[in-house]
């Protein structure tokens, strides 16, 4: 190992959902806020190759990366905390590791050796774990480990960990252990028995966390942190309270007093190059807890039950609030509910609505009538991907009067407004999937878009298969739909805006993933402020 860069690991016990994604995020924002180059990285123990073909029912949104990876979503929240981009390295899964061992193996890389998960699986482990830090780009990396310790499927991993902490040694390595404390409303108890099991687990799998994380409600007492360092080992400074927040932008702050990131730094024999400055943090967190102004807005989409799946529109939309301060109600509507009858009932009292990305036929025709309605009563209209898509052929039937749709819904359309191009088709033959990652786009000057970019390159994220038909572009944008954004080598249109109204803007990439705590992104900003602008006007 030639890079000096120290290895955080944080895995978890009891019970899972417990925000090490958070937590890791947050500890990475306070070594940030220090000087220190910070990255983190999640494992996840499912055999999925990457969760770009998971229901976002079952795991929440995919989260894309400017070099096309598929991602968890907990990678957003690295990016959103962090404003650093992270990429496929960030992100393994069991699947990629025996993917990756199978097909060395298939190749004869193994010389006739019997493959095993050790050595085999958790050397693929640890070269991902050594990945990161041998680019030298970094001081620290975090490794979370998805799932809860005791879980048969982790345990490769973690067994990968107990291996570097053994080479590295607790100067340059260390973990941290997300547990719960349970309170027991009819004891009045906090409970610590919980946590004593999950430690001992790891204990067994040979590895002594050096600071416990504790999920409550209640704050700690002292004597329960005694018991907690004496039963599991660790110092009792090293008890660290996680109590839970109003709002995941408090868990840095939380942190912060807890002093987590002193401690980390003590047991890696890190001297701090600077208290943590963390001025800007906290103007954003001033901004959103005293907002002046509220808004509601709609998003409309096929997954709305579980919000999840809309992660990073959801922050994206507290972003752009708190620089608006401005509260952004958010009501989340199923695309099913609205039809021509249901529509001025269903979207009554918002002042801005998103149609959101998606895939498949459900619900589509009620995504259609929420933008015919919002385009006729000039209600600011924000469309992502699958939005943008439904904007071009609701704006194709309902004001050139074809009988217009995409081909992802009716193959057989007379008029295919969006298609497959033929590049992309022969990526699918190919078995590959989508047009994915960062992609540059070209913005005319005197649009929206381009107003709120405040430039004419911007480089933005995606993730589909369909485009804008540009067979349809001269007629489409004599009609007023107007194609403001495309891409300089392929023509791809990636911004659509309609003329004569407030605030109507599609885009065929996916704006949410990029933006940031310290950078929200323009069009959410925008989008916010033309809906209060629309309140305003009443
Ligand atoms: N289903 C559409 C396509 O594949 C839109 C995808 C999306 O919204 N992410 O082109």
């Amino acid at each position: 190992m030639s890079s000096t860069a120290k290895y955080i690991f944080v895995t978890g016990g009891v019970t899972s959902s417990l925000g090490k994604g958070i937590i890791a995020a947050s500890l990475a924002q306070l070594l940030q806020a220090r000087g220190f180059k910070v990255t983190i990285q999640k494992f996840d123990p499912y055999l999925n190759i990457d969760p770009g073909t998971l229901n976002p029912y079952e795991h929440g949104e995919c989260y894309v990366t400017d070099d096309g990876a598929e991602t968890d979503l907990d990678l957003g929240h690295y990016e959103r905390f962090l404003n650093v981009r992270t990429s496929q390295a960030n992100n393994v899964t069991t699947g990629r590791i025996y993917n990756n061992v199978i097909t060395k193996e298939r190749s004869g890389e193994y010389l006739g050796k019997t493959v095993q998960v050790i050595p085999h699986i958790t050397d693929e482990i640890k070269r991902n774990i050594f990945l990161l830090g041998e680019s030298g780009e970094y001081d620290f990396i975090i490794t979370e480990i998805g799932g809860c310790v005791g879980d048969i499927e982790s345990l490769p991993f973690i067994e990968a960990v107990r291996q570097v902490r053994w080479e590295l040694g607790s100067n340059s390595s260390l973990v941290i252990h997300l547990t719960l404390i349970p309170y027991l409303k009819a004891a009045k108890e906090l409970k610590t028995k919980p946590t004593q099991h999950s430690v001992k687990e790891l204990l067994e799998a040979g590895i002594q966390p050096d600071i416990l994380v504790c999920r409550t409600e209640m704050p700690l007492p002292l004597e329960i942190r005694k018991k907690l360092a004496l039963f599991c080992n660790v110092h009792l400074n090293s008890v660290i309270e996680a109590m839970d927040a109003d709002t995941i932008y408090d868990v840095p702050i939380l942190m912060r007093k807890e002093k987590l990131d002193e401690r980390v730094l003590a047991k890696l024999k890190e001297q701090s190059k600077a208290e943590p400055v963390l001025d800007q943090w906290k103007a954003f967190l001033g901004k959103l807890k005293n907002p002046v102004n509220e808004v509601s807005v709609g998003l409309v989409g096929k997954y709305v039950s579980l919000p999840d799946a809309y992660k990073s529109i959801a922050e994206a939309f507290v972003h752009a609030g708190a620089q608006n301060d401005c509260k952004v109600n958010v009501k989340w509507i199923s695309s099913e509910e609205i039809t021509k009858e249901t529509v001025t009932h269903v979207l009554n009292g918002l002042d801005g609505i998103l149609v959101a990305p998606g895939f498949g036929e459900r619900g589509l025709e009620g995504k259609i009538e929420a933008i015919r309605y919002v385009r006729e009563n000039k209600i600011p209209f924000f469309g992502i991907c699958l939005g943008m898509q439904c904007a071009v052929v609701e704006f194709s039937r309902n004001v050139l009067g074809l009988d217009a749709s995409s081909t992802e819904l009716n193959p057989k359309t007379k008029h295919p407004v969006i298609d497959m191009m033929e590049e992309q088709k022969k990526i699918t033959i190919k078995g590959g999937t989508m047009r994915l990652g960062a992609y540059t786009c070209k913005l005319k000057k005197g649009s929206k878009a381009h107003h709120a970019y405040g430039e004419s390159t911007i480089h933005e994220r995606h993730r589909h298969r369909y485009e804008f038909n540009n067979k349809y572009l001269e007629q489409i944008e004599e009609a007023g739909l107007k194609a403001v954004g495309t891409n300089p080598e392929s023509s791809l249109v990636e911004v659509v805006e309609l003329k004569d109204h407030p605030w109507f803007v599609g885009v065929q990439y996916h704006p949410e993933l990029k933006s940031t705590v310290l950078n929200p992104h323009p069009l959410f900003v925008k989008f916010v402020e033309a809906s209060l602008q629309h309140k305003r006007n009443g």
